[in-house]
């Protein structure tokens, strides 16, 4: 069997794949490129979750890519209108034609003797796993942040106890009818807040059960004045205005949150308040933390809100003791009924998609080194991945970081470099971890449970990871390729006909 070899490998035919490899055709056009994708589909997040409701939670501007124009006219879109947004983009440009469907990447090697990643992926044949193996220049994962086999659920005393339906948002039921019931919402992240006023609509009670709450903040669900310039001017030019707002007010909220986090909490819960009327406690809107020390949660008109207000669904802060036969009892001895159990617990957190990687057969301890420019690996040559923003638009940066390795590819071309490599002398730096404090989800529980399963980042540039893209976009469109850290090597040919090799750079 040939293995096939390509300039560059993408991993996941989510958001951020057929979003770098719109941004390989474009910059490096003479390239040759594949991706492969696990599932037999395109969409990733929003190919998985199927739960009721399901949206996003960043203005669309800023969500959407920065090449193709967001016409929708809900500020907050639908996972349909953004899965078919992703499709339509894959569709329109011939990505879909370079994606291998049902290829799950299980490990990648770089061999300083090619200079070359040989990748072995799996795939099903006729009900059977079978191995394949690519080779590439360049390996780019874009496989999210968490695991595809199944959400995070907490062990809870007593599951097996109630007898009705359990289920995690990532693995929704198609077939699942909560007509007449009455649902309890474990969470209260983006998932819980957006499922809430969803379920209400035909459940008979919906009951969002907190161990904290979270700042929530509504927003208009249509934006009127991106839908009034469209009239008048080209939809590129309100893309790129409406995005310019969109960075803006999203930075402005973040940094008036660090800044002044009293004052931002006072606002958020009295705009709250409000909403909600004056008979529900807001014990359950006040979190114990700062705003953004975790995701803010919006909510589009105040749906949820008005699901409270109107007593369709209403909120409860305590902990669990157990599952019992009827529902959940409380450690304070309540028990809430339900007929259906909604576990929306969060993620099961992944980066390269569960892949290993090693070099020259020596596995990569990725949790040791640090990330360089929020993108590549420290001493892993000719390697990267997409990891957007976490207190902002995913795509901001995903859009960012795919500029920056098309321009570094194009640089390691015109130099004719086969291997750039991140290489760290500085002993000074102090390393921390992948997230940290001005991420907006320092705090939250799937971060935690994560921090041992990440790369490092250190205390300055080009190896601290800034979750800012007033920051990043001159340092990943601008800054200069060959900075001192990056590792560059040239192979050639001497007189006396021998391949010899020569560094740059670090
Ligand atoms: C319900 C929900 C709502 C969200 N809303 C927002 C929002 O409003 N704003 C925001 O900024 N972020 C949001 N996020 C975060 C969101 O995940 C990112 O915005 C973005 O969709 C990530 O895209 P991605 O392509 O990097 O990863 P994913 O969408 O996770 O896609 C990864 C792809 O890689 C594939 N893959 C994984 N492992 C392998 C492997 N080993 N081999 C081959 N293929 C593999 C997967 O099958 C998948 O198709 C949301 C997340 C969820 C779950």
């Amino acid at each position: 069997m040939t293995t096939e070899h390509f300039d560059i490998l993408i991993i996941g035919a989510g958001l951020s794949g057929i979003g770098a490899a719109w941004h390989f055709q474009d910059k490096c056009p003479t390239k040759s490129y594949a991706i492969l994708e696990a599932r037999d589909s395109i969409g990733g997040t929003w190919d998985i979750h199927r739960y009721p409701g399901v949206r996003s939670d960043s203005e669309m501007y800023t969500y959407a890519y920065s090449f193709k124009p967001w016409t929708g006219t809900k500020v907050i879109a639908d996972g349909e209108e953004i899965l078919e947004y992703i499709r339509e983009t894959a569709r329109e440009n011939g990505i879909d034609q370079h994606i291998r469907f049902g290829t799950k990447v299980l490990k990648a090697d770089w061999s300083d003797k090619t200079n070359t990643w040989t990748v072995t992926a799996e795939r099903q044949v006729e009900g059977k796993a079978k191995k394949t193996t690519f080779t590439c220049n360049f390996l780019l994962s874009c496989a999210g942040y968490y695991s595809y086999e199944g959400g995070y659920v907490p062990e809870f005393k007593g599951r097996e106890d109630f007898k009705g339906p359990v289920v995690h948002p990532q693995e929704w039921p198609e077939d699942l009818d909560y007509t007449g019931k009455n649902v309890v919402i474990i969470g209260s992240g983006a998932t819980a807040v957006t499922l809430l006023p969803a379920m209400a609509e035909k459940a008979k009670h919906v009951t969002m059960l907190q161990r904290s709450p979270t700042y929530m903040a509504s927003i208009p669900k249509n934006d009127y004045i991106s839908d009034a310039l469209r009239l008048v001017l080209p939809d590129m030019l309100v893309h790129r205005l409406g995005r310019a707002r969109g960075v803006a007010l999203q930075r402005g909220v973040f940094r008036l949150s660090q800044s002044a986090p009293q004052l931002t909490s006072k606002i958020l819960r009295g705009l709250v308040k409000r909403q909600v009327g004056k008979n529900v406690d807001m014990k359950h809107f006040t979190p114990s933390y700062n705003p953004w020390d975790e995701r803010l949660c919006a909510v589009p008109n105040g749906d949820l809100f008005k699901a409270v207000r109107k007593g369709h669904a209403s909120i409860v802060t305590n902990h669990i003791d157990r599952f019992t036969e009827k529902g959940i009892l409380l450690q304070n001895g309540e028990e809430l009924e339900a007929d259906i159990i909604v576990t929306a617990t969060g993620f099961n957190i992944q980066l390269l998609g569960g892949m290993t990687l090693s070099v020259n057969q020596k596995p990569v301890k990725l949790t040791e080194g640090m990330v360089y420019k929020g993108t590549l690996f420290e001493g892993v040559p000719n390697a990267a991945m997409i990891f957007g923003y976490t207190n902002s638009s995913w795509t901001l940066k995903s859009d960012l970081s795919s500029e920056y390795i098309c321009r570094l590819i194009n640089y390691m071309d015109q130099m004719g470099a086969v291997k750039a490599v991140p290489v760290n002398k500085d002993n000074s730096i102090q390393k921390h971890s992948f997230i940290t404090d001005g991420s907006g989800c320092t705090n939250a529980g799937y971060i935690q449970r994560a921090l041992d399963k990440m790369p490092l980042q250190g205390d300055r540039l080009p190896w601290k990871v800034h979750m800012n893209y007033l920051k990043d976009l001159p340092m990943l469109r601008y800054s200069s390729l060959n900075d001192g850290t990056m590792k560059f090597s040239l192979t050639g040919t001497l007189e006396d006909g021998q391949e010899a090799m020569v560094e740059i750079g670090a």
